[in-house]
């Protein structure tokens, strides 16, 4: 990790903004190493310098990175004018560079990857890296295997080409309704729903599952979330 300016270094950590922090460390109240630093532009490197506001020392990690068990009605989003968003969950960080790894629609409950490695996200989410996600979704008629083999050759959801293979895994399928696993290797928007739309089914549930290696903690109730731990994190980097 690189060093940066202490104001910067304050303010990623949610601090305060960067002028706010500015306004401390020109208080007195932000030490460096034990003694009283006042210029915002002093630089400090992470994990070697101690900072401390208020006396209170704050680490600094580059990257955070949350698992949270996305309830229905929220938005994933940072920000919403209506309603309210995922990013707003995650209560235990200051930060304010947080975002999650891709979408998933308003009623659509499940795993999410909040953090702030957009290089991170940016490999998970590329058309290129085909990163499998999978869904347990319950649908409104019986699903057979004709469905299926119809998910593993692709189906027209009306873009330019059909859909990528997806694996379909039944679980249970009644006249009344089914409920199945579905693994697809693209992230169109309202995919698996427009994927059950064209073979005549309707999604009445859905719920992500996993996400490459990363599997939803079944612990988590919907709204909770917890930091990845190290093995998560090694291997999704
Ligand atoms: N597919 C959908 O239709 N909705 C989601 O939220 C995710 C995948």
């Amino acid at each position: 990790m690189k060093a940066l300016r202490l104001d910067k270094y304050l303010a990623d950590l949610g601090c305060g903004t960067r002028s706010q922090v500015k306004g401390f460390i020109r208080q007195g109240r932000v030490a460096v190493n034990g003694a009283v630093e006042k210029g915002a532009d002093r630089k400090v490197m992470p994990g070697t310098d101690v900072v401390a506001l208020d006396g209170l020392p704050l680490a600094y990690e580059e990257f955070e990175y949350y698992m949270l068990n996305k309830p229905a009605g929220y938005v994933s989003a940072t920000e919403d004018p209506k309603d309210p968003t995922v990013v707003g969950l995650i209560t235990g960080s200051g930060r304010r560079d947080l975002f999650p790894v891709g979408r998933l629609d308003k009623d659509t409950e499940g795993l999410l990857l909040i953090t702030n490695d957009g290089e991170l996200a940016h490999r998970l989410l590329s058309p290129k890296h085909h990163v499998p996600k999978t869904y347990l979704a319950r649908i409104d008629g019986p699903v057979t295997q004709e469905h299926a083999r119809l998910f593993q050759e692709g189906v027209d959801i009306g873009e330019e080409r059909p859909t990528l293979p997806a694996c379909l895994r039944i679980l249970q399928s009644e006249e009344q309704g089914a409920l199945v696993e579905l693994t697809i290797c693209e992230g169109k928007f309202h995919q698996v729903k427009r994927m059950f739309e064209a073979v005549g089914r309707t999604v009445v549930y859905l719920k992500r599952l996993s996400m490459g290696s990363l599997q939803l903690d079944h612990e988590l109730k919907p709204g909770e979330y917890r930091n990845l731990t190290e093995e998560e994190r090694n291997e999704l980097l």
